[in-house]
């Protein structure tokens, strides 16, 4: 099947406003597949929540939740470390 030709520009402005969301339960970026969050995503982050850190705080902290359940049930040998899970989800936001 043909694709469709999307030109090099229209890719970059389709990519921008497509949100580097999770998939769960792996908890891999739905756009850029790198484990999420991925740059793209705290970028993102940090924009959306520029006004309120601690709000942003308490959502990681929550995505820190799910995701530690979602990856422990997925591989539970070697478990995924608290201390990588803690840097990847909510050390990064903290500055
Ligand atoms: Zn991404």
């Amino acid at each position: 099947m043909a694709t469709p030709y999307v030109s090099p520009a229209q890719d970059r402005q389709r990519r921008a406003v497509r949100p580097h969301l999770p998939m769960r339960p792996r908890w891999l970026c739905r756009v850029c597949a790198a484990p999420w969050p991925c740059q793209p995503a705290r970028l993102l982050l940090l924009m959306e929540y520029r006004r309120d850190r601690v709000a942003l705080s308490v959502y990681l902290a929550g995505c820190l939740f799910d995701a530690t359940a979602d990856l422990l049930t997925l591989n539970p040998r070697p478990e995924p470390s608290p201390g990588e899970l803690f840097d990847r989800f909510l050390a990064w936001a903290a500055a």
